[in-house]
């Protein structure tokens, strides 16, 4: 590969030899959406392949922590409810996850077959790029809140995924600490809000602020 050719609408910036890993890393950029490519080359029978987001959130509402968990809800090829259990389930993956972090959100597949390397990243892009949760509010309501009520004189609750994980980590003492460390160090940043999700604050996000952090 040279400097300065276009390879798949990528172009080629910048190659360096990585000792540490036994390979080298092609700095590639795509002309056309400005999206940022590293690949590395490497005789690693583990193949591993990871897209990463920056989520930079303004409020607590977790509506990055919803994303992330949301486009994993189905996509445009793949429309069943949950493709991310049955990946977990079925396929040779050696590695399968996705995090969101105070600015930015990834998804990184590994595997040591090529061909459910392929599949799973058609998996994982797909997701990403067109997923279903676009049209579907009701998925934001499953995965972020929800009012729940099973009978007319229970008391009306929330309910959600993200929500309930985050009632879980807002109950340690440590995280707590952590959370209000961060507000108080970093009072004006992405930092200072939690991207997880304050329980307090979460069920303040609207299906159109979710929209609007996707576009
Ligand atoms: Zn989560």
């Amino acid at each position: 590969m040279e400097i300065n050719k276009v390879y798949s609408g990528f172009r080629l910036d910048r190659i360096e030899r990585i000792d540490e890993i036994n390979g080298t890393a092609y700095e590639m950029k795509h002309e056309k959406s400005g999206a940022r490519l590293i690949y590395i080359d490497s005789p690693d029978s583990n193949k591993v392949f990871n897209i990463a987001f920056r989520t930079t959130p303004h409020n607590s509402t977790g509506v990055a922590h919803i994303m992330e968990h949301s486009v994993l809800c189905g996509s445009r090829k793949f429309p069943l409810k949950e493709p991310f259990v049955e990946l977990v389930k079925g396929s040779l993956n050696t590695f399968l996850n996705a995090m969101t972090y105070p600015d930015k959100t990834m998804y990184p597949v590994a595997s040591k077959n090529d061909k459910d390397f392929h599949n799973l990243m058609d998996v994982y892009l797909d997701a990403v790029l067109y997923p279903r949760v676009r049209e579907d509010a009701e998925i934001v309501m499953q995965e972020g809140w929800h009012y729940e009520l099973d009978r007319a004189d229970d008391e009306l609750t929330y309910k959600g995924v993200v929500f309930n994980e985050m009632k879980g980590v807002y109950s340690s003492p440590d995280s707590v600490l952590e959370r209000q460390m961060m507000r108080e160090l970093f009072p004006d940043t992405t930092y200072g809000v939690d991207s997880g999700g304050d329980p307090d604050h979460i069920t303040d996000l609207t299906y159109e602020e979710f929209q609007e952090f996707y576009r």
